[in-house]
């Protein structure tokens, strides 16, 4: 191909992009009125004050709209203003998201709630620029808060809205790639209505979250455009979006180990970068210890462990890495002895484990056993005999 030739192809698929993009105008209208008839009835949207919208945007890119309604309820409990918030420990803010993961997102609400009590006077500022300065967040986020809570004709791109994009406008390029993202933010960009920009991002992603679903069939015969959409004229709608294989994750093998003494259980803190960043952890080897390899390990460390017992296996599966977990519960000897073990664990009672301290949901499985099976009244008792548990 000459270089003329080259330069004639690369305007025309500009110039058509250019049209898919103008094409795209026609969803406004009727996704706004498919909204208005069929958006969620859901806590943060009663009153979408900056604060509320702010954080259950943060909270949804953990989770399903489901699982965030009880979070979101306990957190505007505790914390009903960023002046609460700012002012609560690092522990209080981790113990309310335990379980939803990703803990660096929780801390950053937190750093950012202290510099907004600090330099905006409790209040999100309220324009995109200064909004994306903050810790934590993003293009997305500035974006939903900006929309939903300002009302500033920003677009906020997240899965759902690349997924009923690409399906409207049969867009063939890779979706994981960050170009691809940039593009179709473009688009929407474009899009986004002067009048009601918050309900228009919202009714997108809603469309992508309950009609335009991800895996399976979507629900095109309720779908407010689908006389507009490119992917359902071809009868291709499950070829988009297009998106390459992920890498396989790690597996890794773990022993997690219950070590009770005295009433208490050991735990310990997590380095402050990596995987799970300063948080509490069960003592925990990365390899598949036999029983006499767990008690060589403990008498090495100076404890004396009296009765062993082997719990369930489990796994816990992060965004490229799975642990396979195997457990024990140990009753250690108190034999009033120095041990180095305490300069690296912390023994901890029952009340302390349950109200204070966060323990991520890879451990989950072994905290569950740990509670309702040792745990009474308000101490850890060890297990009696070698069942399995
Ligand atoms: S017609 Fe089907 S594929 Fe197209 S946007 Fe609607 S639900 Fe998605």
């Amino acid at each position: 191909m000459s270089q003329q030739n080259r330069k004639d192809s690369q305007n025309e698929n500009k110039e058509c992009k250019n049209c898919i993009a103008d094409q795209l105008h026609y969803i406004v209208t009727p996704l706004l009125q498919w909204y208005d008839n069929h958006a969620r009835v859901l806590p943060w949207r009663e009153n979408p004050e900056p604060y509320a919208v702010w954080i259950s945007e943060i909270m949804l890119q953990q989770t399903r709209v489901e699982a965030v309604k009880p979070y979101f309820d306990r957190w505007m409990e505790a914390f009903p203003s960023i002046f609460d918030l700012a002012a609560a420990s690092e522990e209080e803010v981790l113990k309310l998201w335990e379980g939803l993961g990703y803990y660096s997102r929780v801390r950053n609400i937190h750093k950012t709630a202290k510099i907004v009590t600090k330099d905006y006077g409790g209040e999100l500022p309220r324009s995109f620029d200064a909004l994306i300065k903050l810790p934590g967040i993003g293009e997305y986020s500035a974006g939903s808060i900006g929309s939903i809570a300002f009302q500033l004709q920003v677009p906020c791109v997240d899965g759902n809205v690349l997924r009923v994009v690409t399906r409207i406008t049969a867009e063939e390029a890779d979706i994981t790639e960050a170009s691809t993202k940039k593009l179709l933010t473009q688009w929407v960009r474009t899009i986004v209505p002067a009048q009601r920009p918050g309900d228009f991002n919202q009714a997108l992603m809603e469309l992508g979250a309950t009609i335009c679903l991800p895996n399976g069939i979507p629900k095109c015969e309720s779908c407010p455009v689908a006389h507009l959409c490119e992917a359902f004229r071809r009868s291709q709608v499950t070829d988009f979006p297009v998106k390459k294989p992920k890498a396989e994750r790690r597996k890794e093998k773990r022993t997690v180990l219950l070590l009770i003494r005295k009433g208490s259980v050991a735990v310990r803190k997590r380095p402050d970068s990596g995987l799970l960043a300063g948080l509490w952890e069960y003592p925990n080897y990365s390899a598949e210890l036999t029983e006499s390899d767990v008690i060589e390990e403990l008498e090495k460390k100076g404890l004396s462990p009296l009765n062993l017992t082997k719990l369930k296996k489990a796994k816990h599966i992060f965004t490229h890495l799975e642990w396979h977990m195997n457990g024990y519960l140990i009753t250690l000897r108190d034999d009033g002895k120095d041990s180095s073990a305490d300069e690296e664990y912390q023994w901890i009672e029952s009340d302390v484990l349950k109200e204070r301290l966060t323990i991520p949901a890879a451990f989950k499985a072994y905290h569950q056993i740990l509670l309702d099976t040792f745990c009474s009244q308000d101490k850890f008792q060890g297990a009696p005999n070698s069942d399995s548990y």
